[in-house]
């Protein structure tokens, strides 16, 4: 559980409290029904770096605008990478953090594919701890609501050479958030691309860089104009192993009780969600399959009942199952519209250890 706010200069980082807090009226206000990634905190956390002084002025400060050299370059070689996680809010009015260390591990590796510094995982959870003691009143009092927090890192400096910059940001910003899909129906709909492919081996699409998602938005806009919520993306070699959604991994679950989803073998990003489904699923019991799992095969295993339900997951979208799936030539549909027993059985396991109304027996809050 996050404690009390650390004085000044506690745990490395400074604390240089905002002049101008929005004020707790206009701040309930916004809290009644934030969405998702638009209403922003009072604080952000920084650090910065460079190759002589490595590491160096850490702080929480108030949130304001980064202002660099048009020539950094990040700007022009998105030389960048990011993390999502949640704090929530607990039973006792206190908040925690959702594993954050597996968040610092995957951001460090991120940042080695990337070329740039990782930074040590201590910081990063020092980093992310402060900002959320600093701005505990943002997380929303409801029952989707969370604090989204997003660790990102940029290139800066003011050079248009193709190298690693030497030069990087390092900053923590925080979103009051509730449920990531906002329509009425209790399940997504997904469209299968043809045209376009999120990563291939050797490629980035196990880091978290920014470049994967730019590289995402045409197919996610092919989606939403064949009327879908999602894109679902197949493998670059053969064009049938499903592979993510844009934004999270997918899970099948079959008749006989089992579940699988698509191996992590260099393409996919490894889910944080993700890895605690299947450990929640193997501890209940259930077989667990990570395998590859065929285009044609999901079609063939709903249309013959074999395959019960199917969902995606990550920590903004939660556990959410998927109603339909569209392809040029026809849609299938998945079980029933509402969510099946099973994703409902499994996603109330992780949430309520999120929240803090089960045990956890993993120690994966804090
Ligand atoms: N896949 C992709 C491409 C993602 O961006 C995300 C969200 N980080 C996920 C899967 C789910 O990861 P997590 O459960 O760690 O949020």
């Amino acid at each position: 559980m996050i404690g009390e706010l650390h004085k000044a200069g506690e745990a490395g980082l400074l604390f240089e409290p905002t002049a101008k807090p929005v004020p707790a009226e206009e701040r309930a206000r916004l809290l009644i029904d934030p969405g998702f990634g638009r209403v922003f905190t009072d604080h952000m956390a920084i650090i910065e770096y460079d190759e002589e002084k490595d590491w160096h002025g850490a702080r929480i400060t108030a949130r304001h605008p980064f202002t660099m050299d048009p020539a950094s370059p990040v700007l022009h070689y998105a030389q960048e990478i990011f993390e999502g996680m949640k704090a929530y809010r607990r039973p006792n009015g206190g908040a925690a953090l959702f594993r954050p260390d597996a968040n610092a591990r995957r951001f460090a590796k991120s940042a080695i594919r990337m070329a740039m510094p990782p930074l040590p995982e201590d910081m990063f959870l020092e980093s992310v701890r402060a900002l959320v003691r600093a701005d505990r009143e943002w997380i929303p009092d409801t029952e989707d609501g969370s604090l989204y927090l997003r660790p990102f890192m940029i290139a800066n400096g003011s050079f248009l050479g193709m190298r690693p910059s030497t030069q990087f940001i390092y900053a923590v910003i925080a979103s009051s958030v509730g449920a990531y899909f906002r329509n009425d129906s209790p399940s997504v709909s997904l469209w299968v691309t043809r045209e376009y492919v999120r990563a291939a081996r050797g490629g980035t699409g196990e880091a978290k860089c920014g470049g994967n998602y730019a590289g995402s938005l045409v197919a996610q806009a092919e989606a939403l104009r064949q009327g879908c919520d999602q894109v679902v993306f197949l493998d670059a070699v053969e064009r049938r192993w499903v592979e993510e959604l844009g934004g999270m991994n997918v899970f099948f679950l079959f008749s006989d009780g089992s579940i699988q989803t698509p191996p992590l073998d260099g393409t996919i990003l490894h889910g944080v969600t993700r890895d605690s489904l299947l450990t929640l699923a193997r501890d209940m019991g259930l077989a667990v399959r990570e395998e590859p799992y065929s285009i044609e095969q999901w079609k063939a295993d709903a249309e013959s009942g074999r395959l019960t339900e199917a969902f995606a997951c990550g920590t903004a979208a939660v556990v959410t199952p998927i109603g339909s799936v569209k392809e040029a030539d026809g849609t299938f549909t998945i079980g029933g519209q509402s969510m099946g027993p099973l994703t409902a059985r499994l996603r109330s396991a992780l949430v309520d250890i999120q929240r803090g109304s089960a045990p956890d027996p993993y120690g994966w809050t804090e």
